[in-house]
């Protein structure tokens, strides 16, 4: 049996009322996904505990199949097992966005989508001055998304898992002042961050992106931080070998976490202009050698995150006819199969940040029994009477 999954990130929305009154699901023309709910079944799943801050790195595990209450230590060792840095027992990841900030308020999570080069030249900037201390390591990512790594030499850290953060993209245009780090290791957080503002202020380059109408990074805001989380693999687990597809560092640090294959595929961005149908293309080409593919799509997030509805359908439209279509075919074609598309969490346009609470999801295949949904979105998931906890859906998947 091969098994596909594909995530259209942060999919789940409110009606608009820019869409008629329809949700982005519900107005995206998606034959593809319409028909997985005709051909089987739909349901809801609630990927993100109450108590944890929405993200991916949260929806993402419990749709692995794996309890966040349970599992979950922080989005930053997952990133940073996507970049294959090793923590050691007394070791933090932390992730350190490169942020603008203006008269206090988060203007942009993203240093407006600053570009890898100069993203790269200001965290070797911020490693130079290494905040004073040889124990903290700055490590560029992608773009505005970089880490920070406490390396302990002996000590253990100031944190603790009552250390509380909150996610840049949580509170777009809101005061930061309010949201600082609180707890153990706050001060320290607040300090490094308060660090790097003269820091990145004095770099030309950074300034000179006020020019083109660019955002200079004003500042780097530190948040989702932990030690590395004790996965169980994958194949151990639920008996299945596994491969991911997907532009985004946690996810490819969970897939190591797991055990599964990363894939690269060329042209897929993480954002609107990913090439939607490579990613179809290397999906069906990875299922030839594994069990399970995962295809995660971050453009429906991103379109939900800038507020732009009519953005958000067109990614949903290409993700379903270039991803949820050839891979349906594909799989159909070869035997026996099922195929499953859920979102990892809500990301509401009207808010333009992650939110909790269910997710519909569209699931069939082999031994999937027909039920009476036509159509895969919200509101018909909700009328299914399905409901499962989040981590229960990846066994429900592979079952039988
Ligand atoms: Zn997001």
């Amino acid at each position: 049996m091969k098994y596909a999954l594909i995530i259209p990130d942060g999919a789940a929305d409110e009606r608009q009322e820019s869409l008629g009154g329809r949700t982005p699901l519900e107005a995206a023309w998606t034959p593809h996904m319409d028909a997985l709910a005709r051909e089987g079944m739909i349901g809801q799943a609630d990927h993100v505990p109450a108590s944890m801050p929405s993200g991916s790195d949260v929806g993402t595990m419990s749709l692995f199949g794996y309890d966040p209450l349970k599992y979950h230590t922080g989005r930053a060792p997952i990133e940073a097992a996507a970049q294959g840095i090793e923590l050691g027992p007394l070791d933090w990841a932390i992730r350190c966005n490169l942020v603008h900030i203006a008269d206090g308020r988060m203007r942009s999570f993203t240093a407006g989508q600053i570009p890898n080069d100069l993203a790269r030249e200001l965290i070797q900037l911020l490693q130079k001055d290494q905040c004073g201390s040889p124990t903290w390591k700055f490590h560029p990512g992608v773009s505005y998304r970089n880490l920070l790594i406490y390396r302990s030499r002996g000590e253990p850290a100031p944190f603790s898992r009552e250390t509380k953060t909150v996610p840049p993209h949580d509170i777009p245009d809101q005061p930061v002042a309010s949201h600082l780090p609180q707890g153990p290791g706050a001060a320290e957080l607040c300090g490094l961050m308060e660090r790097s503002a003269p820091l990145l202020a004095a770099s030309a380059r950074n300034q000179e992106r006020r020019h083109g109408g660019g955002l200079p990074a004003t500042q780097t805001w530190l948040w989702g931080l932990g030690k590395t989380p004790a996965l169980e693999p994958f194949l151990q687990r639920f008996g299945k070998t596994g491969a991911v597809i997907t532009a985004v560092d946690l996810l490819r640090g969970l897939a190591r976490l797991l055990g599964w294959q990363v894939i690269d595929v060329p042209g897929a961005t993480g954002y609107l202009d990913t090439d939607y149908a490579a990613k179809g293309r290397y999906a069906i080409d990875a299922l030839k050698g594994v069990d399970l593919v995962v295809v995660h799509v971050e453009a429906s997030d991103e379109a939900s995150h800038e507020g732009h509805a009519d953005k958000k359908v067109e990614a949903l439209e290409r993700i379903d006819a270039d991803i949820v279509g050839p891979l349906h075919r594909f799989l159909k074609s070869q035997g026996d199969y099922r195929i499953l598309v859920s979102p990892d969490h809500p990301t509401f346009l009207r808010t333009k940040m992650h939110s909790h609470g269910y997710v519909p999801f569209a699931l069939c295949g082999t031994g999937i029994a027909a039920d009476e949904s036509a159509t895969y979105d919200e509101f018909a998931a909700r009328r299914s009477k399905v409901a499962v906890p989040g981590h229960e859906l990846m066994p429900l998947f592979l079952a039988g």
